[in-house]
């Protein structure tokens, strides 16, 4: 069995409340692009996980933490680079349990095992949910081999606010923590999108700590392009204060002819909207070699 996990992009992503807990209440439009990480299963006796692909080795790798967190933060290697940066561990050195994936799998228990093979194509601490995206395409390979217990938005939810939206892959609005779902009738599907990261790992936490904590209005209500095209991003300038290359990204994706251009979630990555397939991919051709990208379409 084969799932694909989907890379996850924010349309917009209002933030309303800092609570008490340290979580964030916020308005989001979830969407979805045509690719992602693959996870391949086998039924096994016991549950297991191996890691390939070009980001596997920065699986588990320590983020910076706190301020400054994504300035001087080791890059990740060019596609041509022999090895992770000697600062961080390689993947064999960790315990798999660690990864999501294995965190998923134990959060559904099973009559028999699944031994799961991830190819890791997505960036790592990169705003595109790659490790939600893991744990939803495993809940949907879960759901296919044996059926999904009643609860299973709640079993996705503490594994992390974006997995239930992750396991839909569907274009949705997520309030809350991004835990309640409404799905839409998207106008966007197969649209042209093209993410593009600097090549630097950013974590989720501190780019949530720099928002200033003002309310900018709620999310404007619509289809899915009208929100795309009226709605902000209410982590962009946090995530450019932390990892100022962002800036670089949107200014060199402002630059095609794009008709929306913005950070992913808590960033770097960046994405860029586009009317024609011509459009999209002149504007890849553009971008500097050293900056990773994916070209795909809306789902
Ligand atoms: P989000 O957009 O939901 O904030 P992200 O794209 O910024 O997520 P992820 O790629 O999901 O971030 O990685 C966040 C952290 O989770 C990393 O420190 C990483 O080591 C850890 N992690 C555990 N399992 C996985 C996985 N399967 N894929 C990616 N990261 C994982």
């Amino acid at each position: 069995m084969q799932e694909t996990a989907y890379a996850k992009i924010n349309l917009a992503l209002h933030i309303r409340k800092r609570r008490e807990d340290g979580y964030h209440e916020l308005e989001t439009l979830f969407a979805f692009v045509d690719g992602g990480d693959t996870l391949l299963a086998k039924r096994a006796e016991q549950d297991s996980l191996q890691v390939v692909g070009e980001f596997g080795a920065f699986l588990g790798s320590p983020l910076p933490e706190g301020e400054g967190s994504g300035v001087g933060a080791p890059a990740f290697h060019n596609r041509d680079g022999a090895s992770p940066p000697p600062n961080l561990p390689p993947q064999g050195g960790r315990s798999s349990g660690a990864n999501i994936v294995m965190q998923a799998l134990g959060a559904l228990p099973r009559p028999d095992g699944l031994a799961i093979t991830l190819e890791k194509n997505l960036p790592v601490a990169a705003g595109l949910g790659g490790g939600s995206a893991d744990a939803g395409a495993l809940f949907r390979l879960v759901e296919r081999a044996h059926g999904l217990p009643d609860d299973w938005r709640t079993r996705a939810a503490k594994l992390g606010a974006d997995v239930p939206a992750c396991v839909e892959s569907v274009t949705c609005v997520g309030r809350g923590t991004g835990t309640e779902l409404d799905p839409i009738a998207s106008d966007l599907s197969g649209t042209p999108v093209l993410l593009v990261n600097p090549r630097v790992p950013l974590a989720t936490g501190p780019v949530f700590k720099a928002w200033d904590g003002q309310d900018r209005g709620p999310m404007p209500e619509g289809s899915a392009r009208e929100i795309a095209e009226q709605g902000r991003n209410d982590l962009r300038d946090p995530a450019i204060s932390l990892c100022p290359v962002i800036a670089e990204v949107l200014a060199a994706l402002g630059k095609s002819d794009s008709w929306k251009v913005e950070v992913s979630g808590s960033g770097a990555t960046c994405f860029a909207l586009f009317d024609s397939i011509e459009a999209r991919d002149a504007a890849a051709r553009a971008l500097p070699s050293d900056w990773w990208q994916m070209a795909g379409r809306l789902r």
